[in-house]
C-alpha cells in the first residue's frame, strides 16, 4: 500500500479535523529533500499530462478546498508548473453572479469540467456551497443539506464518463492562518489578495471545520476520494499534492496512440 494513503479519507468513516496534524511532514526528511523529489514528480508530472493530451480519452479533475491562505494558489502554480499549457485549465470559483444564482449550483461548475485530454483544476469548487453557504447561512438548510447527496452523485456521473477526480483538502491551523494574514496586510507585494471576508470567515473557524469534517465525512467517496494535505509547511503542501496527483494519474495506464503507419514512406 502506498505510504500515501493515511491522508486519502475512506469513505462514510467519521472524521474529526483534530486527528489530522496540519504540520506533519512525515513522508520526507526535510524541505531539501522535499525540493528535489518535487522536482523530480514535477517531470514525471509533466510526461503523464503528454501522454494524456496525446491520448484524448481520459480526462483529469484536479479540486482544491481549504481556509483563506492555506496555499490553493502556491499548490496550482506548483503542480502545473510543469504541465503544457495546451490541455491545461484553471477554474477559480467566486460568489455566484445573478445568472448563476438563477440556475441549480452544479450549473457553472458543470460547464467547466475537463473534456478528452484535459487537465482541469478548480481552485474551489461545489464545494463552497456547502461550505460558505452553509457558515454564512446564505441558503436555508433545506436546501444545503441535500446538495452532499447531489454532489456525490454529480461527481459519480463524472467518474464514469471517463474522468479522474482528485479532491485535496489542504489543511492549516488556526495560528498559521494568521501569520499568513499579517503577511498579506504587511507585505506590498501580497496585500492585493486581502479581503475583508477572509477576516470574517476566521472569526467562524470553528464553524467551517466542522463544515469541512461533514464535506470530508459525506464526500469522500470510492470512486472521487478526499485527500487531507497538512499544509502548514509550504514545501511539504507542494510535496504532497504533486505525489498525490502523479500516483492517481499514473494509475490510468496511459499510452500514446499508435496511428497506422502502414504504407508510409518518408522521402
Ligand atoms: P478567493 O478564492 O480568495 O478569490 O475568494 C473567493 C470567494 O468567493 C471566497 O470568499 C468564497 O467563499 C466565495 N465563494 C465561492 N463560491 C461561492 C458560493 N458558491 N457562494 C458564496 N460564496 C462563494
Ligand atoms: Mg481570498
Amino acid at each position: 500500500m502506498s505510504e500515501l494513503e493515511k491522508y486519502r479519507v475512506a469513505p462514510d468513516s467519521p472524521v474529526k479535523l483534530k486527528d489530522f496534524d496540519p504540520d506533519d511532514t512525515s513522508l520526507i526528511g526535510d524541505k531539501e529533500a522535499a525540493k528535489e523529489a518535487s522536482a523530480k514528480l514535477q517531470e514525471r508530472l509533466a510526461a503523464l499530462q503528454e501522454v494524456l493530451f496525446a491520448e484524448h480519452r481520459k480526462r483529469v479533475l484536479i479540486l482544491l478546498q481549504g481556509m483563506d491562505t492555506s496555499g490553493k494558489d502556491g499548490a496550482i502554480r506548483h503542480v502545473m508548473g510543469g504541465f503544457n499549457p495546451q490541455g491545461t485549465r484553471i477554474e477559480s470559483f467566486k460568489a455566484p453572479t445573478e445568472p448563476e444564482l438563477e440556475r441549480d449550483f452544479l450549473w457553472r461548475v458543470h460547464m467547466k469540467v475537463p473534456a478528452n485530454g484535459e487537465i482541469v483544476v478548480f481552485n474551489r469548487s461545489h464545494y463552497e456551497d456547502v461550505l460558505v453557504v452553509r457558515v454564512h447561512d446564505l441558503v436555508p438548510s433545506s436546501v444545503w443539506k441535500p446538495r452532499y447527496q447531489q454532489i456525490n452523485d454529480f461527481e459519480r456521473m463524472l467518474v464514469e464518463s471517463g474522468t479522474l477526480v482528485i479532491k485535496l483538502f489542504l489543511h492549516i491551523s488556526k495560528s498559521e492562518q494568521k501569520k499568513r494574514l499579517q503577511a498579506r496586510v504587511d507585505d506590498p507585494t501580497k496585500r492585493w489578495k486581502f479581503q475583508h471576508s477572509d477576516l470574517e470567515a476566521r472569526k467562524l473557524w470553528s464553524d467551517y471545520q466542522k463544515a469541512y469534517e461533514a464535506v470530508l465525512q459525506k464526500t469522500s467517496t470510492q470512486s472521487a476520494p478526499w485527500w487531507v494535505v497538512p499544509a502548514n509547511a509550504k514545501w511539504y503542501r507542494n510535496y504532497l499534492v504533486a505525489s498525490i496527483v502523479e500516483q492517481e494519474l499514473a494509475k490510468l495506464q496511459m499510452s500514446y496512440p499508435e496511428p497506422d503507419l502502414s504504407g508510409v514512406a518518408i522521402d
